[in-house]
């Protein structure tokens, strides 16, 4: 058993953050690294599960551990790597699809979603979930921070570890817990329910002030504000949310009640965040391009995460294989 709690947090290779991604879990992520044991993994054998354009795969991942970094993930205590250079997940994923029944991933909300959406659906598409399974169960992790949409996952992670350990190994893998209070869904600038790069409504972490005023100013507001006189309503607002994450308490209040008052006007009030949001961005711009220069360093760092995930990977596959009747093969033969 570790000592301290063990989380397992996964994130596509996506390219650079956004304010999202950063305030509704790496944030998040960073704090729990004062009392948890974190893996952190940046998953590029989920994001291949997708239509994706291969020549950019690369610098999008690089770019993602760039930002994970520059948010204060701190490679000396938690374990950062990409997904891919650490073949125990793929291993541990194929012995787990051999417990996995089949109609249990037809069911998953998600892939009934975007298999809908698909002429010729992919195996792994449908096998997923069964590598998120082994995403977590590789660690023995006992916590996973997801949102809503990803609960149906961890329930079907718990019941393939329960069919494996039932018939392999009594209790060898926990039932990873979800941490769900941990991954806030942040609306968009557009209104819409969700900040997504694909939807263009979001801020960028590394954005510069110049950029994120850009952004903020056509941004959607209470649509009772039609003009400058009339008051408006700042919980209707996705730039009063924004306020609460980026601003002080004091200054939250005065808008609020400049708002209702109409005492300023939109501009004004997203003048106010834009500045506040720059200040609070700009030590994690400052970090990412100190990264950006030195990129030997970050692959450096992401190699010693994958060497010390592969340490505890190893591990586990070896008391699986041994567990299962697998031949073990000979010192010599093995591949690392
Ligand atoms: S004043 Fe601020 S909180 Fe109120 S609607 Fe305008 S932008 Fe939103």
């Amino acid at each position: 058993m570790h000592a301290m709690a063990r989380v397992f947090s996964g994130i596509q290779p996506s390219g650079e953050l956004h304010i999202g991604n950063y305030l509704g879990a790496v944030r998040n992520w960073v704090a729990l690294q004062d009392t948890h044991e974190c893996v952190i993994c940046i998953v590029d054998y989920h994001a291949i599960t997708q239509a994706y354009e291969p020549a950019l795969l690369e610098a999008r991942t690089f770019d993602m551990a760039v930002g994970l970094l520059a948010a204060g993930i701190d490679p000396d205590r938690s374990v950062l790597f990409v997904q891919s250079h650490v073949p125990e997940h793929t291993e541990l994923s194929w012995v787990l699809n051999t417990v996995t029944p089949i109609g249990e991933l037809e069911r998953m909300t998600q892939f009934k979603d975007k298999a809908q959406r698909q002429e010729s659906v992919l195996a792994g598409l449908l096998n997923y979930p069964v590598l998120q399974a082994a995403d977590v169960l590789l660690y023995r992790a006992d916590l996973v921070p997801v949102g809503e949409d990803q609960l149906q996952h961890l329930e079907l992670m718990r019941e393939i570890a329960r069919k494996w350990n039932a018939r392999f190994a009594e209790n060898f893998f926990p039932e990873p817990q979800a941490m769900v209070g941990q991954a806030r869904r942040i609306p968009g600038l557009d209104g819409e329910a969700k900040m997504s790069k694909s939807l263009g409504n979001t801020v960028g972490l590394l954005d510069p002030p110049e950029r994120i005023w850009e952004l903020l100013r056509p941004a959607k507001t209470d649509p009772a504000r039609v003009t400058r006189k009339d008051p408006g309503d700042p919980e209707k607002c996705n730039i009063y949310t924004l306020h609460q994450y980026f601003s002080p308490p004091e200054t939250v209040r005065h808008v609020a009640s400049q708002c209702r008052s109409a005492g300023w006007g939109c501009l004004d009030c997203k003048r106010v965040l834009a500045d506040n949001m720059a200040a609070t961005l700009a030590p994690i711009r400052e970090r990412a391009e100190a990264l950006k220069a030195e990129p030997e360093r970050v692959r450096e760092i992401l190699g010693d995460g994958a060497e010390r995930a592969a340490t505890i990977g190893r591990e586990t596959m070896r008391t699986v294989r041994a567990a299962m009747g697998l031949m073990p093969a000979r010192e010599v033969t093995l591949r690392r």
